[in-house]
């Protein structure tokens, strides 16, 4: 499961790795906090027309990935707070869907960081552990029928210090493709494949193989 805050975060960051294992018979699921309705600087759009086509973009590259799911929380673009209420949500999600691994921005990556990327890593760090797995945490989840889950994994991305990398190498292509659902942000960027490209050979530099998407694990058995 992956938890982002914007359309097209988990494509820039995730794509390759989404239909790597999308390919290999994996359940993967999207839930977007924000619909990114205050990025644009194009003033013919309103928050509500923006958010309605960047959500029907959203749908459209998760379709082209071949996800089972995007769910969206419709949290405020750059308004986003890691508190208790978005805690609620993404901890309801969590114990629905009830994923092996959640992956999420690394809110811990120091500086520079879109406050929206650093409220949503810390929002889903907290809901992984400890408030999903503990029943007394939301009980009317509980009365409505919603057990607590226990995540094995949380994965980072945008990490300082990534320990796992995930050969994209064949998948590549279809990463674009899914960024190139986001007409009205990256759709008619050309030079796009060059850089994507470009640093995902960066990230493989040491690795067997020619792309990469990298992540930093932390195992959550306590
Ligand atoms: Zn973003």
């Amino acid at each position: 499961m992956w938890v982002v805050a914007h359309p097209d975060d988990l494509e820039f960051s995730s794509a390759g790795t989404v239909k790597k294992f999308v390919n290999a018979g994996k359940k993967c699921i999207l839930v977007q906090v924000t619909s990114g309705d205050r990025g644009t600087g194009d003033r013919s759009f309103t928050r509500e027309t923006l958010m309605a086509t960047r959500e029907r973009e959203e749908q459209e590259a998760v379709r082209r990935l071949g996800m089972s799911e995007v769910i969206f929380l419709h949290e405020g673009d750059g308004h986003v707070m890691p508190d208790i209420s978005l805690r609620e949500k993404i901890v309801r999600q969590i114990r629905i869907h009830r994923p092996d691994v959640v992956i999420t921005h690394d809110p811990f990556r120091p500086y520079a960081m879109h406050p929206d990327h650093r409220g949503v890593g810390l929002a889903t760090h907290d809901s992984v552990y400890p408030t999903a797995r503990d029943h007394l945490y939301f009980p009317e989840h509980l009365e409505a029928g919603i057990e607590p889950h226990k995540t094995a994994e949380i994965w980072y991305f945008g990490a300082e210090s990534p320990d796992i990398f995930i050969d994209i190498t064949d998948t590549f292509d279809d990463k674009i493709d899914a960024l190139r659902a986001h007409e009205s942000q990256v759709g008619m960027r050309d030079d796009l494949v060059d850089r994507l490209r470009e640093r995902s050979a960066e990230i493989a530099k040491d690795q067997p193989f020619e792309l990469a998407e990298a992540y930093k694990s932390v195992r959550m058995n306590r």
